[in-house]
């Protein structure tokens, strides 16, 4: 049970659906090392077709996914262009040094989009005193950006230095549904321009717990190989598939509504969560840069004092979860278990504790 009643803090907290445990009561299973699950193997191929790739692998964690997209594609001493706030390099835990070796060279993007003359730019000449610059990666949406899409022409011009320059590209696609369905386009249209390509089941989409890694064959081959050295393999693991299949689903009934189909709910919400609080005193958050389930809220020092983790504090002893994400932004972050009651305990929430005395 989440400790809010509205919880915003992040798209991970949604609970199993009702059909999802029957789902996981009744899923077929077997060890997946030794023989193959058969519900595992009917959400990687689904999730392969899903995300125009040739075989997805099934692992533990968005973490997991990228590190293995990483392991196979870079080797010690290489180096990665990164977006400079891209979730590899600041929430994983320094993994890719930790765990490959690599050093990262880092831009600034542009509404979390790389530029591509910069990164042409960044590519390490053949020289005998530089890394070998090995890989990009990009991430859909952008989480740092305030989840923005990065536009397929972005993409498409990546891969055309990409291929100029013989570099594969990664895509950190944690939210790439969101991206699919705020622009009303296949996830293919996107993925199509990278390499490898990462997709989070337990965010938005609402299964308890899951990642998907999918690339070509020969990649999906070393990456199972790296799948069973982080110790990401594992058995019976078809009960978590079986929820998992339910939500790439895009089924709507009394009993279960696919998550796909949840996602235009949860950025309506967003629209509204950032109407509400945009032009409160010290709140700065335009609806219109509001493209997905994301809202950061920037927060004045001069109206708020104790900047955005207080607010965060005050917001949640009103039962509004919230994240502080630095001193001067908060992050809401709209799912499918939030709905028009959500809106309402914000709106008293900030009633109470903006204008106290009316
Ligand atoms: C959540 C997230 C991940 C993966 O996180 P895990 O907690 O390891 O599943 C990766 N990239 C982005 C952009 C994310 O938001």
């Amino acid at each position: 049970m989440s400790p809010f009643p509205a919880d915003f803090r992040s798209d991970t907290v949604t609970a199993p659906t009702p059909a999802m445990r029957r789902a996981m009561a009744e899923a077929v299973v077997g060890d997946d090392v030794l023989d193959g699950d058969p519900t595992v193997a009917e959400l990687e191929a689904r999730g392969a077709e899903w995300l125009g790739k040739e075989r997805a692998l099934f692992v533990p964690s968005g973490t997991m996914a990228n590190q293995l997209a990483l392991g196979v594609w870079t080797r010690p001493g290489d180096e990665v262009i990164c977006e400079a706030h891209c979730h590899i390099l600041s929430y994983e835990s320094g993994a890719l040094g930790a765990l490959h070796g690599v050093q990262s060279r880092t831009l600034e993007g542009h509404r979390g989009a790389l530029d591509p003359d910069e990164v042409r730019a960044a590519i390490r000449p053949d020289f005998v005193h530089c890394p070998d610059t090995a890989l990009i990666t990009v991430e859909q949406t952008h989480m740092s950006a305030g989840g923005r899409v990065v536009p397929e022409a972005n993409l498409a011009a990546l891969r055309a230095v990409a291929d100029e320059a013989g570099l594969r590209i990664h895509m950190d696609g944690a939210r790439l549904a969101h991206a699919a369905v705020a622009s009303a386009r296949p996830v293919t249209d996107f993925t199509r321009h990278v390499d490898s390509v990462s997709l989070c089941l337990s965010k938005a989409l609402g299964a308890p717990v899951g990642s998907l890694i999918a690339g070509s064959e020969d990649f999906a081959e070393r990456a199972t190989f790296l799948r069973k050295r982080f110790g990401g393999w594992m058995r019976q693991s078809g009960v978590l598939a079986a929820a998992a299949l339910l939500a790439l689903d895009d089924r709507e009934d009394e009993e279960h509504v696919g998550g796909l189909a949840t996602l235009p709910a949860a950025h309506a919400l967003a629209q509204q969560v950032a109407a509400r609080l945009d032009g409160e005193p010290g709140l700065i958050c335009p609806p219109e840069e509001v493209e997905t389930n994301l809202v950061l809220c920037a927060v004045a020092a001069e109206e708020h004092p104790g900047g955005a983790p207080a607010l965060a504090d005050a917001l949640g002893a009103h039962g509004v979860g919230v994240m502080a994400l630095g001193p001067d932004t908060l992050r809401f972050v709209t799912h499918r278990d939030l709905d028009g009651t959500a809106l309402d305990r914000l709106d008293a929430a900030l009633t109470a504790i903006l204008s106290p005395s009316t």
